[in-house]
């Protein structure tokens, strides 16, 4: 009947046992880092079972409760005495409290009448009903007030010992489970010599119940008393308030933050800024990744948290900025996944206009014929914007999607040509966790907060093969490059990584992305304020840091070097093309290749021409005289490259002029129109006045050219001179001729507005 009862009393009034806890931050050790008041403002830190060690227990139950194992929630013994006693002394003693009780009497506080204590039995049984003991137990131990705004024994044990309950002396346990009995009167701190004799008190009835051994009790007799209220620990502020957000409903966010290295690289962090200081320059963020793990094992937001006047409060690891160079490596490592380029394919670097789009580099020169390998590593943005349209806009926003990069998924639509070059946002999350998967053979997995407690590898998503993320490692790693840092002695303290900087449009943002075997470290510096500053640089100023941070994780690592994978080759190529040799390759150089993957294309760097002996006029098959000419290899440039000469005044070995009788129209190498561009639309308006520019590159050789507008002759001028013309607003026509009768015919659409 009884037993009905208490059921259906429990369907009707459920148990609330929620008790908001604050959130702690704890390192990978799992000790705190960061604590977090609970919506009440109240600390209150959750004390995991383990953290109950088997002293802390002895010393509860001995203490509140001994029967605390074997009654069912209320102790009728007990009851039945402070009953009798209450009569016969006219008080209201709580001497009868169960654990349990006490546990009801903390989550539903109310006055003491016999009916709230018909309640509060009612409840106990509850509780047992629904908990088990040791459950029980934890929540007493996470519920007994401490005074002030102090609740729980980890929270006591955090703010008055500085450490996790679990490693408690006795002397400090029972100093801590004295406190709730009068909360108020007991104040640590500030009563500790009262608090000391309770203490001794209690610890001598643990010895004569013989619950310690005697040792233990001497020991923590001796133990002096010398707590005081700290600080709540804020350590790693940047993290623990983005996790304290992101998990909102769990007590303890157990990170994989390393303590010390946190520590250290926030220190770094903030002497190498206030060095920025007269350069108007006050920000910077860092991460650490653990390539293996894919674990974050520091975190540093900003040059200081509680520095408000520079937005010390501001996630730069979290901030969407302009990436500059950055992405040029999964570029070119796409590009060799389809076996476009390999690291020592030529590719020119002169002016080029790309619809409207004319990049220019940092240095604002042209370096003419480099290799792909030169170019990534001295970022030069030509080569990219054409690496890129030989890759595809498309294809590439499709590898960074799979990157996660969140911004450009959001923009992808809006996103062109100018993206390689920094025309984007991305954070330096995204862009560490895109280094690191160079580190793992080009497998993609985002870093994680959260201590990893399973062994299970992470392989990933493939985003590039093993293949191209080694040989863009080789790339990055090489020391003799523009962007080390101007006057640094990397012969000392020059750490072994693979690394790539980068600047944004207007010196807004550095970058210094570097990876080793071991560990993958993002490095940003810069205004949170976006203000520009004109010494800022990738080099100059974010590979510093990356250094010293480098230096301090990971210095003479332990860890090996990549290896290479198994289908990477090598082969001699031509030194002048990259291709596969001929005969008249006389330059000969070793380059890495991926079989079955990168092209084959043999060399033709020289060409063979029928000249004169004088070598002052060529011949082609058509004109070629019977006798009179010999056979001779001349370079095999392309008109932008010739054009590139010729406007430098750079010279080069050119082929003789064409035999002037010769009747034959060469149309493989007629005038390339390079703007407008074909199929373009124009908008015009009219209040500039404006003129459209006519510009081509034409074949060697070539003197004049003969511009035409839908059909009709516009202007004849000498080659590599520009010419403007006013456009009728439609569908028109313009046409290139040389002097050869070489002829190119371009539509455009123009529009006045
Ligand atoms: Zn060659
Ligand atoms: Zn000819």
């Amino acid at each position: 009947m009884i037993i009905i009862l208490i059921f259906s009393l429990d369907l009707i009034f459920p148990l609330q046992t929620n008790p908001q806890y604050s959130t702690l931050i704890t390192d990978s050790d799992g000790r705190v880092l960061h604590a977090f008041l609970n919506s009440q403002d109240k600390w209150r830190m959750f004390t995991e079972l383990q953290e109950i060690s088997p002293k802390l227990e002895k010393a509860i139950i001995f203490k509140e409760d001994k029967w605390f194992r074997w009654h069912f929630g209320i102790n009728p013994i007990a009851i039945f005495r402070a009953g009798f006693r209450n009569v016969i002394t006219g008080r209201r003693t709580s001497g009868a409290s169960t654990i349990s009780m006490q546990v009801v009497r903390l989550l539903y506080p109310k006055e003491r009448t016999y009916l709230n204590k018909l309640t509060e039995i009612f409840r106990a049984l509850q509780l047992e009903l629904h908990y088990s003991k040791d459950e029980i137990l934890q929540l007493y131990v996470n519920l007994v007030p401490f005074g002030s705004n102090i609740e729980g024994i980890k929270s006591a044990s955090i703010l008055y010992f500085k450490k996790s309950p679990e490693v408690l002396s006795l002397a400090e346990i029972t100093t801590l489970t004295i406190i709730p009995n009068r909360p108020s009167s007991l104040r640590l701190g500030t009563k500790n010599a009262l608090i000391l004799k309770e203490r001794n008190k209690w610890l001598k009835s643990f010895q004569q119940a013989g619950i310690f051994d005697s040792q233990t009790i001497e020991d923590a007799l001796s133990e002096p008393l010398n707590a005081v209220r700290n600080e709540a620990p804020k350590l790693a502020p940047h993290l623990s308030v983005r996790l304290q957000k992101e998990y909102k409903t769990i007590p303890n966010i157990h990170t994989s933050i390393i303590r010390n290295k946190q520590l250290q690289i926030e220190q770094i962090v903030k002497n190498y800024v206030s060095r920025l200081f007269s350069m108007n320059i006050h920000n910077a963020a860092a991460i650490v990744i653990n390539n293996q793990t894919h674990q974050v094992e520091a975190y540093v937001g900003s040059s200081d948290f509680y520095n408000p006047a520079d937005g010390g409060q501001v996630d730069g690891i979290q901030a969407i900025r302009s990436p500059g160079s950055t992405l040029k490596p999964l570029l070119y490592a796409t590009a060799f996944d389809k076996g476009i380029i390999t690291p020592k394919t030529a590719i020119n670097d002169v002016p080029t206009n790309f619809g409207g789009f004319e990049p220019e580099n940092f240095d604002k020169l042209f370096h003419g014929k480099v290799s792909i390998e030169y170019a990534l590593a001295n970022s030069l943005n030509i080569p990219a914007v054409k690496v890129l349209k030989e890759v595809s806009t498309p294809v590439f926003i499709e590898k960074l999607k799979k990157s996660d990069f969140q911004a450009i998924r959001k923009n992808s639509s809006k996103l062109g040509l100018s993206l390689i070059l920094g025309g984007c946002g991305v954070t330096l999350e995204e862009l560490s966790n895109l280094y690191a998967s160079f580190a793992n053979q080009g497998y993609y997995a985002k870093a994680k907060f959260l201590k990893n407690f399973s062994d299970e590898a992470v392989k990933g998503e493939a985003i590039v093969s093993p293949e191209s993320s080694f040989l863009i490692t080789q790339i990055l790693n090489q020391v003799t490059r523009p962007d080390l840092p101007n006057n640094y002695d990397y012969t000392y303290r020059m750490p072994k990584i693979a690394w790539k900087t980068g600047t944004s449009f207007g010196k807004k943002d550095a970058w210094s992305i570097g990876y080793n075997a071991k560990y993958t470290i993002g490095v940003w510096v810069g205004n949170f304020s976006g203000q520009g500053v004109p010494e800022l640089s990738g080099a100059n100023i974010a590979t510093p840091l990356l250094f010293d941070i480098f230096n301090f994780t990971d210095y003479n690592s332990s860890e090996k070097w990549f290896r290479t994978p198994e289908n990477v080759s090598m082969r001699k190529v031509c030194a002048e093309s990259g291709d596969l040799p001929e005969d008249f390759c006389t330059h000969q150089i070793i380059d890495y290749y991926i079989p079955g993957v990168s092209k084959m294309t043999r060399c033709s760097h020289l060409k063979n021409i029928w000249v004169n002996p004088s070598e002052t006029m060529s011949f082609c098959n058509r004109c070629l005289p019977s006798e009179g000419v010999i056979q001779k290899l001349y370079p095999n440039l392309s008109p932008e490259l010739v054009r590139f000469y010729e406007t430098r005044h750079i010279n080069y070995q050119k082929i003789p002029p064409h035999n002037p009788d010769c009747t034959r129209i060469f149309n493989d190498n007629a005038p390339v129109i390079s703007f407008p561009t074909d199929g373009s639309e124009y908008f015009m308006s009219k209040e500039d006045n404006p003129e459209l520019l006519l510009d081509c590159q034409v074949n060697n050789g070539v003197k004049e050219v003969y511009w035409y507008i839908n059909d009709k002759l516009f202007k004849k001028v000498p080659a590599n001179q520009n010419v403007f013309f006013k456009p009728e607003a439609g569908k028109i026509k313009i046409s290139c001729s040389d002097d050869r009768g070489r002829n190119t015919d371009i539509w455009i659409t123009v529009k006045w507005q």
